[in-house]
C-alpha cells in the first residue's frame, strides 16, 4: 500500500512550526511511513527556493532529496525506516468574498503536475497578491473565478476543496461556506473529481450527503509541524507518481480509500465554545446559542453534517465500508503515551518511540498492516493497543470550537 500525504504545510505559512525545513519534513514523514508527501506552501517563493535547492526529480512529477541531503537524513534514522519519502508538488490556497449576502472563507488544496507547473500559477497568482507573506496565500477572489485560473494556468492540475465540513475555512462549513460544492465552484464543479475529509469529518459522515457521491474522498495531515505528518492519509494501489494518482483519484483504480483519525479527534467535531468551556452535540432542543455567553456557538462537523444529510449515519457506514477502505487510526505516540500513563513528551515515552520504530519500523505500515503476533513479539501490551484500535475499541472525547478531543485505546499502564 502507497501512503500519500497531499496536505501540509511549511514554516512559511502562518502558525506553523518554525522546524518545518524540508529535510525535518523528510525524516517525519519516513518515521510516519508515508511515501509521497506533499511540499506544501509551493507557491511561498522562500519555500520554492529551498524545494529547487534540495529537491532533484524522481519521475512522473515526483521528487527526492539529493544525495547529500539525503544521505544527511538518513543517518538520523533508524534503519527500519530508511526509506525517505517522495514529494509531490502541493500548495493550499484561501479565498475569502462576499457571495450572496454572505462572507465566504474556503481553502482548496492543489496539487501540481510539477513544481514548474506551480511556478506558472505563482506568476499569475502573484500579481493578484503577494505571496511571500503567507505559505497559504488569502486571495479576494471568487472561489469559481480561483479555479478558472488554476485550470487555465495548469490545466491538469489536481483541485481539492480542503476539509469540507470545517466551520470557518470549509465549503460546506457552517460558519462561512456554501449548502452545496455547486453554489460554490457553479459551472465548473465537473473539473471537481475529490474532496478533502478533514480531521473532524470521516468518509462513513460524508456518504450521507448523497450530493458528494460522485467525488472520491481524500485525507491528508494539513500538519502545521513535524509531529503531525501523515495524521491522516490516501491510500493507493499505484505506483506513485502524479499521473498515477491523478487517474486514480478520477477513476477510482488504483484507489485505495484513506487512513483517518476518529473524526471525535478533530476540533470542531462538536458545536461549542472554547473560551466558556462548552463542548456539546447537535441537541435541537437546546438550540444554536452558549449556555453560558448567550452568544451563538461555532457549529460543528457532526452538525453541519446532520443538517445537509440526506441518509441515515448508518447507511453512511454501510456505504462508506463498501465502496473503499478506511483505517481509523491513534498515533503511536498517543498510544505510548496511554500505555505508560505519561506525556508523549516524556522521556520514557519518546524512547518508547524511537524503540517501537527502530525494531517494528514505520508507524503507518505497524498500526495497519503488521501482524500482531510480530508486534507482540516487541511489545505485547502494544499488540494488545493496536488489537483494540483496529477493531474501532476505544474511548472518545469529542472536540469542539478549536479544542481537539481524546481518544483512549488503552486503559491503565500496559
Ligand atoms: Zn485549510
Ligand atoms: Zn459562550
Amino acid at each position: 500500500m502507497i501512503y500519500a500525504d497531499l496536505h501540509v504545510h511549511s514554516r512559511h505559512a502562518f502558525n506553523t512550526s518554525r522546524a518545518l525545513d524540508v529535510e525535518t519534513l523528510v525524516a517525519a514523514a519516513a518515521r510516519k511511513g508515508v511515501h509521497v508527501v506533499g511540499t506544501g506552501d509551493a507557491l511561498h517563493p522562500l519555500w520554492r527556493q529551498e524545494l529547487g535547492e534540495r529537491l532533484e526529480p524522481a519521475g512522473d512529477g515526483l521528487y527526492r532529496l539529493r544525495p547529500e541531503a539525503a544521505r544527511r537524513v538518513a543517518a538520523t534514522l533508524p534503519l527500519t525506516c530508511a526509506e525517505l519519502p517522495l514529494f509531490i508538488a502541493t500548495t493550499e490556497v484561501s479565498t475569502v468574498y462576499a457571495k450572496a449576502g454572505k462572507t465566504r472563507r474556503v481553502h482548496h488544496a492543489i496539487v501540481f503536475p510539477g513544481l514548474e507547473a506551480a511556478d506558472l500559477l505563482a506568476e499569475r497568482l502573484g500579481a493578484i497578491a503577494n505571496l511571500a507573506s503567507d505559505g497559504r496565500p488569502t486571495f479576494t477572489l471568487d472561489s469559481r473565478h480561483l479555479l478558472e485560473i488554476v485550470l487555465e494556468t495548469v490545466p491538469d492540475a489536481i483541485f481539492i476543496p480542503a476539509h469540507i465540513w470545517t466551520p470557518w475555512y470549509g465549503v460546506l462549513g457552517a460558519g462561512s461556506g456554501f449548502a452545496c460544492i455547486e453554489d460554490c465552484y457553479e459551472d465548473l464543479t465537473p473539473e471537481i473529481f475529490a474532496v478533502e475529509t478533514g480531521l473532524s469529518a470521516d468518509p462513513a459522515m460524508i456518504r450521507r450527503v448523497s450530493a458528494l457521491d460522485r467525488f472520491r474522498l481524500v485525507s491528508a495531515s494539513d500538519a502545521h509541524g513535524p509531529g503531525t505528518i501523515g495524521r491522516e492519509a490516501t491510500m493507493f494501489r499505484c505506483a506513485p507518481g502524479f499521473g498515477a494518482f491523478r487517474a486514480a483519484l478520477k477513476t477510482g483504480v488504483g484507489y485505495g480509500g484513506t487512513v483517518e483519525v476518529f473524526p471525535e479527534h478533530g476540533k470542531y467535531y462538536w458545536d461549542g465554545h472554547r473560551a466558556c468551556g462548552v463542548g456539546r452535540g447537535p441537541s435541537p432542543e437546546d438550540g444554536d446559542l452558549c449556555p453560558v455567553c448567550g452568544k451563538p456557538l461555532t457549529i460543528g462537523v457532526a452538525h453541519r453534517v446532520a443538517a445537509l444529510a440526506d441518509r441515515s449515519a448508518p447507511e453512511g457506514t454501510s456505504r462508506a465500508s463498501a465502496e473503499t477502505t478506511v483505517r481509523t487510526l491513534v498515533s503511536l505516540p498517543e498510544i505510548l503515551s496511554q500505555l505508560h500513563g505519561m506525556a508523549a513528551t516524556a522521556k520514557t515515552v519518546v524512547a518508547a518511540h524511537a524503540e517501537t520504530l527502530a525494531r517494528l519500523g514505520p508507524e503507518l505500515r505497524l498500526l495497519i498492516e503488521t501482524p500482531l503476533s510480530e508486534i507482540g513479539a516487541v511489545n505485547a501490551a502494544l499488540a494488545e493497543a493496536v488489537a483494540k484500535l483496529r477493531r474501532g475499541l476505544v474511548q472518545r472525547q469529542a472536540g469542539y470550537d478549536g479544542v481537539y478531543g481524546e481518544i483512549r485505546v488503552a486503559s491503565g499502564v500496559g
